[in-house]
């Protein structure tokens, strides 16, 4: 339907740190009420809270830093908690941690190499 040409040029302006600095505080308040939630045994909440900071990343580019990124399934998206609806096996063959949800079963693997710094 639309024939109307588009001026507009394209920009590939970096976010402002700023935003950036927000965002990820969000994020970080977030993940503190999931894991909170998730102690209560408000299972439903903890997993709403997940949902909210992965919508927040996405939303304004930014991907999720990678402590938070190993507290939450990404099929399912619970929080997960280690021993508690996670299991985390590290395979030194592959240098990778494997995260297990236990209440999908889904896997997700994590090369070590880098994240041992942080
Ligand atoms: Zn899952």
């Amino acid at each position: 339907m639309s024939k109307k040409k588009s001026f507009k040029k394209r920009q590939t302006r970096r976010k402002p740190q700023w935003q950036v600095d927000i965002v990820n505080e969000r994020i970080e308040i977030l993940f503190n009420l999931a894991k909170k939630e998730f102690d209560n045994k408000r299972f439903d909440l903890s997993k709403r809270y997940v949902y909210l900071a992965r919508k927040i990343s996405m939303k304004y580019n930014i991907p999720l830093k990678s402590i938070y990124k190993r507290q939450f399934c990404k099929k399912c998206e619970n929080y997960l908690v280690p021993g508690i609806n996670a299991t985390i096996r590290t395979n030194s063959k592959e240098k990778a941690i494997i995260i297990t949800c236990l209440d999908c079963g889904h896997k997700t693997r994590f090369g070590y190499s880098k994240d041992l710094k942080t």
